[in-house]
Order: structure tokens, then C-alpha cells, then sequence
């Protein structure tokens, strides 16, 4: 049966056999790439940017800045970019019908079928993206950053890359998690999106939009899953680090805070962009093609700084929900009230005064003492976890540091193609 993604588009998956794949990219130049852009190569490939097919032409990226839409109508919110400088160009002397091999590693990971070379006024694509053309947005910065051609065309894949320990089972692409979530049988399946350990604020902002997924449905066996999906990509020093990200997630149900009838952990590539609300409709459309029937969306979703309102996100994703094959679940925050002596929200618990709201800097100073924190703020198994990442994977340490940055094994790697 036909696995139906965003837009209405079935999920295929553009990626060649070996033996093929040596064939096709026998003689052609070779492109060596960043990896920003060989994590969009794999999202492309594997479906998880379905209906997308490669990197954008001139007319997909002139529509997704001027309408959030395709050029053929499909709502689009993030423009995916392959750039190149002109000197790059003319140095590999590539033109518009030229197929190249795009390497990354030293080794061949995608084939790329040029179609368009062209150019685009980066401030029109910050402006229509992030709401903002000021360079100190990471965002607008790695807009900036891009050189001053793009490169649209359809990328598949030559050579699976081969996931790293610890991550190996968290890579689960949109075919494959299709599969897992109708053996699991569940029927609706929530979302989580998290570059975090769990604390337990987030840990309740899953059970409630388990709560709120669940709905009308019949409670005689569980058919509500939640999906924790962490965004793997570039990152910077003081972020927790990928290992204890992942692993901390799946901790919350292997110590059993849920269980395997109702909880999931997976991981995408992704280089966050921070463009708040059309990064919560761009979360939505990846969400999408994993399978999930819902997407929870807490205040500020992917913002930065103060450029987004605490629910622009909300009201952004309800303008275009007719176009969405998720249903977005909206969440308050979680905080801890001693007063009720459990974690509560912000919409429920009227204690106010004594509200101790879960600070990124207070959980961090927690975590940087390595004092065990009271179980109703962080797990003990959790936090356990967090120290043994931080030796084993961290250089001692559970957030991103010079040397994690330098010698941490990467997530993925590409081998060579035999
Ligand atoms: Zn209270």
C-alpha cells in the first residue's frame, strides 16, 4: 500500500543499490559537501522532506518566500538550498543537464542532476523567513552564510550512511517508522519535538498531549503513541550533547515512566533554523511524513531570543491547518508547584506565588553540580544517565564543549562505496 506523505505525495524513497549506484556515478565529477547540506542529502532521499525531490529551483523558492507554498500550491515554509560560489562553478565547470556525485567524507553519498543555477536576494529570504533581516538571528547568519549561487535539481542516494554508536536504532526513516507504528498498532501517534534532556516539565508536556491526542478514542488497550523525534544537527558549545539527548529520552521509557506501548525515540538530521513559527509548520510537514497523526507545540516553538510571540507558532500553524495532514495539540508550560506538591500547569494550579517554573539555567546548574536534584524535577535514572554520557561521550562533560566539537565520533558516517 502507498505510504502517503505531505502535500498528498506518496513516500518513495531515492536511494540506488550499490551496484547500480557505481554505474551511474562512474566518470562524474565529484562535489565535496558540508554538513548541513549532506543532512538535507539524507532527508531528501529517505522521504523525510516528501514531496520534495531535491534542492529547490528558482520557482519553488520564490513561492515558499512569498506564500509559504510550493510553486505547485503545497504548503512549504523552510527553503531548502543547495549553494555554490561562482568561482566553485567555474572551476568544476559545471553546467545546468550536468549530473554530479556530491561527497561528503571523502566518500560519494548522493547523485545530484543540476537544473537550474540561479540567484536570490538572501535579505528577501530572511525577511520572508524569520521575520527579520538582522544577522545576529542564526537563522538570517546561516542564510548569509550560503554562497551566491543556488543549484536546484533531484538528489538520490549512492551510499547509505552508516549510523554511529550510540544512535544506531534512533535513525528510523518515514518507511521504516510506518512500519514500527502498525506493529505497535497504535492509531494516533503525538509528536515530541526536543534537543533536550528530559526534565520533568517536558516529561509531563508529553503525557499531556497524550492526554489531549487520546481524546474521544476507547481506553480498553493503548493505541496512543508518543514519538520523542530530536533534531540532530549542527552544534554549539553549552548545547547538551547528542548522546545524552537521545539516550536520556529513551531512558524515560526504559525506566519505565512510560513503557513500549506508548513511547518511541528517534532522531532526524536537521540544522535548526530558530524561524519559530515556520519552523513549527516546516516541524509539522517532517512530522508528517514520519506518519504521525499529531504534533505538540509548546510556547515559543523553535523561536530565538525575542523575535517570535510565546504563541505566534499556535496561530500561524491553526491559519494553514486545512493544509496539514497533522493535527497540532497546543501546550502551556509545565512548572512545579510544592504548594500542590507535583508538577502542575500553568493553566491549572492557581498557587502562583510559589510556582517554580523549570529555567533552562536552573535545570543546567543542577546538572553542572551533579548534585542528584529532587526525583520531581529530574528523574534519578535520567540524571544518572546524563553523568554516565558525560564520561563516556562528553570529555566529562554533558554539554557541548572545544573538545566534543573537535573529537566526538560523528553521528553518522559515509563509506566507501564498494
Ligand atoms: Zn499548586
Amino acid at each position: 500500500m502507498a505510504e502517503i506523505g505531505h502535500g498528498g505525495k506518496e513516500i518513495v524513497e531515492r536511494i540506488l543499490e550499490p551496484a547500480e549506484a557505481k554505474e551511474k556515478i562512474k566518470g562524474l565529477k565529484q562535489i565535496p559537501i558540508r554538513s548541513q547540506i549532506a543532512n538535507e542529502v539524507i532527508d531528501i532521499a529517505y522521504g523525510f522532506f516528501c514531496p520534495l525531490e531535491g534542492f529547490m529551483g528558482k520557482a519553488d523558492l520564490d513561492s515558499v518566500c512569498k506564500n509559504m507554498r510550493l510553486a505547485n500550491g503545497v504548503l512549504w515554509s523552510i527553503p531548502i538550498l543547495f549553494d555554490m560560489s561562482d568561482a566553485e562553478i567555474a572551476d568544476y565547470g559545471i553546467k545546468v543537464g550536468d549530473s554530479v556525485v556530491l561527497t561528503y567524507q571523502g566518500n560519494p553519498l548522493a547523485l545530484f542532476e543540476i537544473e537550474e543555477i540561479y540567484e536570490y536576494d538572501k535579505k528577501a529570504i530572511c525577511q520572508a523567513v524569520y521575520g527579520t533581516t538582522e544577522d545576529k538571528h542564526p537563522g538570517c547568519a546561516r542564510t548569509y552564510a550560503y554562497k551566491d549561487k543556488f543549484l536546484g535539481g533531484k538528489i538520490t542516494l549512492v551510499n547509505r550512511p552508516k549510523i554511529n554508536p550510540p544512535f544506531e536504532p534512533f535513525f528510523i526513516p518515514p518507511l521504516e517508522m510506518r512500519k514500527r507504528f502498525k506493529e505497535k498498532g497504535w492509531v494516533r501517534i503525538v509528536a515530541h519535538q526536543t534537543r533536550n534532556v528530559p526534565h520533568t516539565g517536558h516529561e509531563w508536556l508529553m503525557k499531556g498531549a497524550w492526554f489531549q491526542t487520546y481524546g474521544e478514542l476507547p481506553i480498553e488497550k493503548p493505541i496512543v503513541g508518543i514519538l520523542v523525534n530530536a533534531i540532530i544537527g549542527e552544534k554549539r558549545k553549552g548545547d547538551y550533547i547528542d548522546e545524552a539527548i537521545i539516550l536520556c529520552q529513551d531512558e524515560l521509557r526504559k525506566a519505565g515512566y512510560f513503557g513500549d506501548h506508548n513511547h518511541m525515540t528517534s532522531l532526524t538530521f536537521w540544522d535548526m533554523r530558530y524561524a519559530g513559527p515556520k519552523e513549527a509548520v516546516f516541524h509539522a510537514i517532517l512530522r508528517t511524513n514520519l506518519g504521525l497523526t499529531h504534533h505538540m507545540f509548546g510556547r515559543d516553538h523553535a523561536g530565538v531570543g525575542t523575535y517570535y510571540g510565546p504563541y505566534d507558532a499556535h496561530r500561524l500553524l491553526e491559519s494553514v491547518k486545512d493544509d496539514l495532514r497533522i493535527t497540532p495539540v497546543y501546550s502551556m508550560n509545565w512548572l512545579y508547584c510544592p504548594h500542590c506538591g507535583e508538577v502542575t500547569s500553568e493553566g491549572l494550579c492557581n498557587h502562583r506565588d510559589e510556582w517554580q517554573k523549570f529555567s533552562g539555567t536552573v535545570i543546567r546548574s543542577i546538572v553542572m553540580d551533579g548534585v542528584k536534584p529532587p526525583r520531581l524535577i529530574f528523574r534519578p535514572e535520567v540524571f544518572d544517565l546524563v553523568m554516565e554520557c558525560a564520561e563516556k561521550y562528553g570529555f566529562g562533560s554533558p554539554f557541548v564543549t572545544d573538545e566534543y566539537l573537535k573529537n566526538r565520533t560523528p553521528v553518522f558516517s559515509v563509506p566507501p562505496l564498494e
